[in-house]
């Protein structure tokens, strides 16, 4: 039980039943007014006065508050933090077999019941993200979290990667940039203080081993390939020749030395830093067909606004992987876009095909792995999808 009772912010619109099933977030313009300031703990209560959530507030953001409790004898506090940060390694029991993997996603946010918080751990080092304002607040109580439960993983420093180019040493100094990890049995160099979100794409982990079958025999073409994930796996996975596209050169660097990791020659197989599109393009002129096209793009959707134009850059994308994918060859096309649906993103697979004039079958559709859990009640948790189809022979 709170030892002062928080300020209360109250709901205008009807949306008690959303917020009592566990829908983390609500939006400035659902509430009545408040003068509470961001970071600090509220209670929403109903139009009738009634105590509905606790959570944080942000006074500058549409997003005004992050539910973090129904239960109105609950403190949001460092006690709070502690058990759930807790709470969230033992849910990655079964998700993560600790023999062959060492990198995994320990804290998901709102998937996780700790709203705008997300640590990911690459071997000893434990790298942070706070999204929002409010969430910052709670920093020291997840450093501290982090810290005691991490004893036993080994973790050796926290960083935060949510602000500033190299993000700030929060618990033993300035990590090295390169960290080396095992993504089931999988080693990939990581860069924790220059690579993208927390230095990797974690959410990939399981997409990547199920893309190494298709692989076999055959050649790969991966596209935006940032450092080669999907690459080293088809290249295991007995890809005859795998090419690596993305625009980035630092990501194609980062890309040849996991070749190396692995013990797989980078000179055997090809890195294009160029745009996709344009490369798509060329290859298709020049005749180049592939057995298994992966693309994985960034989103293309940041806004729910911004939807109907990323339809159609799937559509389009897809459409041009087609034109490259060999006669019964697999087109492997992921999503990280949240405003984007699973039966939405296969829709544009559906239309890619019927623009390239190829027929396929869907063989597997695909999401995030369990260290990337999501409530039944946020769907914008339930973000990565991944469609498997091959096409047949033309
Ligand atoms: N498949 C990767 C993650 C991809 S992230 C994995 O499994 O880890 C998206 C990548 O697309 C980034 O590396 C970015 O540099 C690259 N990118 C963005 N726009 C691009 C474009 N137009 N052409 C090629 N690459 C692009």
């Amino acid at each position: 039980m709170p030892r002062v009772r928080p300020p209360r912010v109250r709901l205008t619109r009807d949306l008690a039943r959303h917020v009592r099933a566990g829908h983390p977030w609500i939006y400035a313009d659902a509430l009545a007014p408040s003068d509470a300031a961001t970071g600090s703990v509220v209670d929403v209560v109903g139009s009738d006065g009634k105590f509905l959530a606790r959570g944080l507030y942000d006074a500058g953001s549409p997003l005004a508050v992050r539910v973090f409790t129904l239960d109105p004898d609950e403190a949001v506090d460092g006690a709070l933090v502690y058990r759930r940060v807790a709470e969230a390694l033992a849910a990655r029991r079964g998700a993560i077999d600790a023999r062959e993997t060492d990198a995994f996603r320990w804290v998901n946010g709102e998937g996780d019941f700790l709203p705008g918080v997300v640590v990911d751990l690459y071997a000893g080092v434990a790298v942070l993200r706070l999204d929002g304002e409010a969430a910052r607040s709670l920093r020291d109580h997840v450093v501290a979290a982090v810290v005691e439960i991490g004893r036993s993983l080994g973790v050796s420093h926290v960083h935060e990667r949510s602000r500033g180019a190299r993000g700030e040493a929060l618990h033993g100094g300035m990590p090295p940039s390169i960290v080396e990890v095992r993504e089931a049995g999988v080693r990939f160099a990581v860069d924790v203080l220059h690579g993208q979100k927390t230095g990797t794409f974690l959410d990939q982990r399981e997409n990547r081993r199920a893309i190494r079958p298709y692989a076999s025999g055959v050649e790969v073409a991966n596209l935006f390939a940032y450092s080669g994930g999907f690459s080293v796996n088809a290249a295991l996975g007995g890809a005859t020749r795998v090419v690596s596209v993305d625009s980035a050169k630092a990501a194609l660097d980062g890309a040849r030395i996991n070749f190396a990791l692995n013990g797989l020659d980078p000179e055997r197989h090809e890195f294009a830093c160029t745009d996709a599109f344009e490369w798509l393009a060329r290859a298709r002129d020049e005749g180049r067909r592939f057995g298994l096209v992966i693309v994985d793009p960034p989103s293309f959707a940041p806004s729910e606004k911004a939807v109907p134009k990323a339809l159609a850059a799937y559509r389009d994308l897809h459409a041009a992987a087609l034109a490259v994918v060999a006669p019964s060859g697999v087109l492997a096309a992921a999503s990280c876009s949240s405003h984007v649906g699973a039966e939405a993103f296969l829709g544009t697979l559906r239309e890619g095909a019927h623009k390239a004039r190829r027929s396929l079958r869907v063989l597997e559709v695909r999401g995030q792995p369990a260290d990337h859990p999501s409530l039944p009640a946020f769907p914008e948790g339930r973000y990565l999808k991944m469609i498997i189809a091959r096409a047949r022979p033309v």
